[in-house]
């Protein structure tokens, strides 16, 4: 079968969870033997979300072949286990770029340069290219249908729906049906609003999914279907669950995954298998145990910006049967007070990563506490920067120990390569520099050292981890740091790069430059995770 384009919009509110419906949709195709690809469609005109605060738009993701994506991509590989790529996220902003760039190439050959046709042809482009022949593509919209920025991209899956025909196209709009408590109905208004929006552009939903806090009765089913014109069954209740990972379930239940088929012509009548969906969440709602984690971060109002951490430490609760319980901890917090307060009685300590000088002497006090207090700690990316920076500081007395990220110090122990490689001045980045892709980005390989903890933990020593960051822990102090506790116990593989840390005397304190918790899954916890939750439940034994 050739392959089969799924066009996700949504209306009404964002934040409805099409990310999580593209990506469970694709589990459940999965579970019935299917290949599957998903992707977005951003309508910002930033060229990646890169340079975007986590603040405005949440966790960057980063794929293996080093592009910064949408933190929904993030959900589609927890899902699908399908390792996203650079040809599976574009904004109009990289559209846009690329049009002009072509403008400016002379490729259009004098013509005028328009949106239709020009750039709802790149973007047809990016939604059919580069793809393994997959039997299904999942392709979800950003944004709510309405919205100006998004026109484009409708009007583009709107011509792909047409030259693709039925057989090889649908469109699936997510809605919200909200209940009203005043009069205690379920209201279906917005619904049809949303969807007379869609068909004004020409798109007519062959599924709407409808987001809701409530089972939703065969009348308002009925309702909806009529005013909307499809059949009742093409209506699929959404509703809100405890866990994402029950998401596949419950829309297999309400008939999602039945109706995409037979939309296709598909026979339904086998049914997928959902077994280690359920064991996952059998396992999140009824755990043997908790352990508390402290996260001592920067964002940490907003969980969003941590969501594959917050995920990975889920799978790590999974692995070892446990709920983990986050303790979001602004670490600025330290500065200000006495960090034995806040952190007393945690079962781990987690330092992610992170940007810029405010609050990283609170996560130094945080290392140090794990440290002193023999609380496994784990630090991502910036966590292990701020780990290596205490060692030299509190360990081998280098008072003046620090990151050139910040400021210059007697001893640059964080750093960029240049500066000590060829003796360069420190690389203060300043106003007007080019901001975007600047960093290492994306998959490397990095060797561990036999018989340290990490390469215990990993059952390997050659592993390969997505990396984004611009600043690396200096080599030159390998000696003096492994002579005060500091191990550097796995680097790039020319040697050059340090990539993990560990502390000799300790029961379990890691520092990795990379960010392992974007390649956990539910069902492949990552190692580190698992390993870091299971030192936590021992940590709790001794509380
Ligand atoms: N700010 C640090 C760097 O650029 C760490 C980045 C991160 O934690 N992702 O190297």
């Amino acid at each position: 079968m050739g392959t089969r384009f799924i066009f996700i919009t949504g209306g009404v509110v964002s934040s409805l969870g099409k990310g999580l419906a593209s990506a469970a949709l694709g589990t459940l195709l999965q579970a019935r033997g299917y290949s599957v690809r998903v992707r977005k469609l951003d309508p910002y005109l930033n060229v990646d979300p890169g340079t975007m605060s986590p603040f405005e738009h949440g966790e960057v993701y980063v794929t293996d072949d080093g592009a910064e994506t949408d933190l929904d991509l993030g959900h589609y590989e927890r899902f699908t286990g399908v390792a996203a790529t650079q040809s599976d996220n574009v904004t109009t902003g990289r559209i846009y770029s690329d049009v002009l760039g072509r403008e400016r190439r002379g490729d259009y050959l004098g013509g005028t340069v328009q949106v239709i046709p020009h750039v709802t042809d790149a973007i047809k482009k990016f939604v059919t290219a580069d793809l393994r022949d997959e039997d299904f593509v999942i392709c979800e919209i950003g944004g709510t249908v309405g919205d100006i920025e998004s026109l484009p991209f409708l009007e583009a899956i709107r011509q792909l729906g047409n030259e693709l025909g039925n057989e090889c196209a649908m469109f699936v709009h997510l809605t919200l049906v909200p209940y009203l408590s005043a009069s205690g109905e379920l209201k279906t208004k917005p619904t049809q609003h949303s969807v007379m929006e869609l068909q004004r552009v020409g798109i007519r939903p062959d599924v709407i999914l409808c987001r809701c806090d409530r089972p939703i009765p065969d009348g308002e089913r009925n309702k909806i279907a009529l005013f909307c014109n499809i059949r009742p069954e093409a209506v699929v209740p959404a509703i809100d669950i405890d866990t994402i990972y029950q998401v596949p379930i419950e829309y297999h239940d309400q008939g999602f995954d039945t109706q995409v088929l037979s939309h296709f012509r598909i026979d339904t009548a086998a049914r997928p298998n959902l077994d280690t969906w359920r064991d996952i969440v059998c396992r999140i709602r009824e755990p043997d145990g908790e352990v508390v984690i402290a996260v001592v971060g920067k964002y940490t109002d907003l969980p969003d910006a941590y969501k594959s951490l917050s995920e990975a430490l889920v799978h790590g609760g999974i692995a070892n049967n446990v709920r983990v319980k986050l303790d979001w901890i602004a670490s600025e917090l330290f500065e200000a007070e006495d960090t034995v307060e806040h952190l007393n009685g945690v079962h781990g300590i987690l330092v992610p990563g992170g940007f810029g000088e405010r609050g990283a002497e609170g996560k130094i006090k945080a290392v140090q506490f794990a440290r002193e207090h023999r609380v496994p700690y784990l630090g991502i990316c910036f966590g292990m920067q701020m780990a290596v920076i205490e060692a030299a500081r509190n360990l081998a007395g280098l008072s003046d120990a620090g990151s050139t990220e910040f400021r210059r110090c007697d001893d640059p122990v964080v750093g960029l390569m240049t500066e000590w490689q060829r003796g360069e001045e420190v690389e203060q980045r300043v106003a007007g520099d080019n901001m975007g892709g600047t960093m290492r980005l994306g998959e490397y390989p990095a060797r561990l050292t036999a018989r340290t903890h990490i390469a215990e933990i990993y059952g390997r020593t050659e592993i390969e981890e997505r990396h984004r960051h611009r600043y690396e822990v200096n080599i030159n102090y390998q000696e003096t740091l492994e002579k005060a506790g500091l191990i550097f116990s796995g680097t790039s593989p020319d040697g050059v790069l340090p990539e993990t840390v560990e502390l000799e005397d300790h029961p379990w304190f890691i520092g990795v430059q990379y960010h392992p918790e974007l390649k956990s899954k539910p069902f492949d916890p990552h190692p580190l995770f698992k390993s870091f939750v299971a030192a936590a439940l021992d940590q709790s034994r001794l509380v």
